[in-house]
């Protein structure tokens, strides 16, 4: 690895993002490169709009969700306290858990995915990931992993819909598949299996 790259995870909910975002980044460190990991919803205002939103404690229409992840996802990149451009600026390599093919993705299933590609462009032109890492586990699989692993579900969490967005996924890479660096990683392994193929692509 010459440079420090910017790298999204991708995969419906429970496919084990974020378990390999932490292995990455120690694998990295490891490595001695800076490495600054993040996530989306981001924890700014915005982000916690979203939350409120899917907690039930804010009423908010899918139109309305999609144009926030929209200005948060800005705001991730932008905001110069720790934002993702300011890292990249300062050498760190950027893992973030879930970039706009997640917006793609999971929006889609309620407005039209053009609308989404096209209220995100304006990230995808600042900073499109050198690698988009989506780890690819059926919705069953899923569903009871998050079965296992958590109290409450949240609005996205059902077969029904983990279906829906899993589909989505497809459709949307198959669309962006010449505008982005997209690899698909078998999810339903170990998690050593899983973390080693990641290592051989980015090393
Ligand atoms: P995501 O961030 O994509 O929602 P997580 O990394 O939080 O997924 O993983 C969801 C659940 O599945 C967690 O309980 C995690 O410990 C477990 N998990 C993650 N990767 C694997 C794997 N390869 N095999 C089995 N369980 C896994």
């Amino acid at each position: 690895m010459k440079k420090n790259l910017f790298i999204a995870f991708e995969g419906i909910d429970g496919s084990g993002k974020s378990t390999q975002v932490k292995l990455l980044a120690e694998y990295l460190i490891q490595k001695g490169h800076k490495v600054y990991t993040t996530f989306e919803p981001t924890d700014s205002r915005i982000g916690t709009m979203i939350r409120d939103i899917f907690n039930h404690r804010m009423e908010g229409d899918q139109r309305v969700i999609a144009a926030l992840f929209a200005a948060d996802r800005l705001h991730h990149l932008l905001n110069n306290t720790d934002g993702i451009l300011k890292k990249i600026s300062e050498g760190y390599t950027v893992i973030t858990d879930r970039y706009y093919l997640s917006s793609y993705a999971y929006h889609s299933v309620y407005v039209d995915m053009d609308w989404v590609i096209q209220a995100n462009s304006m990230s995808a032109d600042l900073l499109r990931p050198d690698l988009n890492i989506y780890i690819d586990i059926s919705p069953e699989v899923s569903m009871e992993r998050l079965r296992k692993g958590r109290d409450a579900m949240e609005m996205y969490e059902t077969l029904d819909h983990q279906v829906k967005v899993y589909q989505k996924y497809e459709e949307a890479m198959e669309k962006v598949k010449n505008k982005e660096q997209i690899v698909r990683v078998a999810g339903s392994r170990s998690v050593e299996q899983i973390a080693n193929d990641i290592k051989v692509l980015i090393y």
